[in-house]
């Protein structure tokens, strides 16, 4: 499958020193979903901005559907966005709320109730047609400005943040919904986050930026087992990688390869008891916090080096319910196929 959206080195830069996005590359496949995801002040929303064509793009260039996109006015894009606040028309019903774009284009009156009746069955507001959104719930408003971005039947469906007015209970469902819904129409999307399951959960392929830069772009699974970089590897998963110095480490973890200067290890890989016959690196710890979820523990453990002092941290996650109790010895096991190894730059490398 051909790409659908080319991003070539595309940059923005407010005024002369602050460059938001720094020379993103990216090809997105006709009905993909794509997360844009990491920290606060990435330049995630930038991007996507620049995409709409909301703000002008410093350097590089934007390509949907082999037509250039730098010189198009936001209307003539054939985009669709949804930001966080819905920006729905408290004054207007649910009905006319969805209509106006079609209105604004000067599209009839029977051509737009019929659009309107057919995306209202799509989304399941056929009931609410008449409300005004006050007399909504906070699904429900997200479901009507989704239906009025998709009025128009756009090429691509952009959205910053759509679920972060909600309640966790319902962002969850709606997190199924959008998934489901971009699925049965194969809309292309990009959905910007920073919460890492949204993306996870609901991107076919999720963009890791931080500082204005791309950090890494792979399917989710591929990036959580293989993170391109330190940043990554630590902004991917709760709680986050452990990250050790490999001088901390037993000597035996410099003849992995002689370039690793750091080494890492989810909390949820790290083996409890281990026989010892699996090739790894083994500690005794001390179990200094326990963290009680229910299903399993958070243990925060202290692990002599063997070099004396100072101690290594190490958070776990143990999954069976026998409880850990602070202050208990414990032998723990580093399975060499779960570490992570990163060179002086912080790049993953490969034993
Ligand atoms: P958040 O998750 O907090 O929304 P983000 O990743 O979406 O963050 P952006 O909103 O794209 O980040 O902002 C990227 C950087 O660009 C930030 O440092 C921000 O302060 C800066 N920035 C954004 N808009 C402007 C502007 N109009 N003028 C100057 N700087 C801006």
């Amino acid at each position: 499958m051909g790409e659908f959206v080319r991003l070539h080195g595309v940059s923005k830069r407010f005024g002369n020193i602050h460059t938001a996005v720094n020379s993103v590359d990216l090809c997105v496949k006709k009905g993909e979903f794509i997360a844009l995801l990491g920290p606060s002040g990435c330049g995630k929303t930038t991007l996507l901005r620049m995409i709409a064509g909301l703000e002008p793009i410093s350097a590089g260039s934007l390509v949907i559907d082999g037509e250039a996109m730098q010189d198009k006015h936001p209307r003539d894009r054939d985009i669709a966005m949804v930001f966080q606040n819905y920006a729905l028309y408290p004054h207007m019903t649910v009905r006319a709320n969805l209509e106006y774009p079609l209105k604004l284009r000067g599209i009839g009156r029977e051509a737009r109730a019929k659009r309107a009746d057919e995306i209202a069955a799509l989304l399941e507001l056929g009931t609410l047609l008449e409300r005004k959104p006050a007399a909504l719930s906070g699904g429900q408003r997200q479901r009507v400005a989704m239906g009025r971005a998709l009025m128009r039947n756009p090429k691509i469906f952009l959205m910053d943040e759509p679920l972060s007015n909600l309640d966790a209970r319902l962002r969850m469902h709606m997190r199924v919904e959008i998934a489901g819904l971009q699925r049965r129409l194969g809309i292309t999307t990009l959905y910007v986050t920073h919460d890492q399951i949204e993306a996870m959960t609901m991107a076919d392929r999720v963009v890791i930026m931080n500082a204005g830069r791309v950090q890494q772009i792979g399917p989710p699974q591929e990036v959580y087992d293989r993170p391109a970089n330190l940043f990554v590897a630590t902004f991917i998963g709760a709680p986050p990688m452990n990250v050790f110095r490999a001088v901390d480490l037993p000597a035996s973890v410099c003849s992995l390869r002689p370039d690793v200067v750091h080494v890492g290890v989810r909390p949820e890989d790290i083996v409890f008891d281990a026989e010892g016959d699996r090739p790894g690196f083994q500690f005794d710890c001390t179990v200094s916090l326990v963290e009680t979820l229910g299903a399993d523990s958070i243990l925060h453990l202290r692990a002599s080096t063997g070099h004396g002092e100072p101690e290594l941290s190490i958070i776990a996650r143990k999954r069976d319910n026998a409880r850990a109790l602070e202050g208990q010895r414990l032998g723990i096991w580093l399975p060499l196929s779960r570490i992570h190894l990163f060179d002086q730059s912080g790049s993953r490398i490969e034993p």
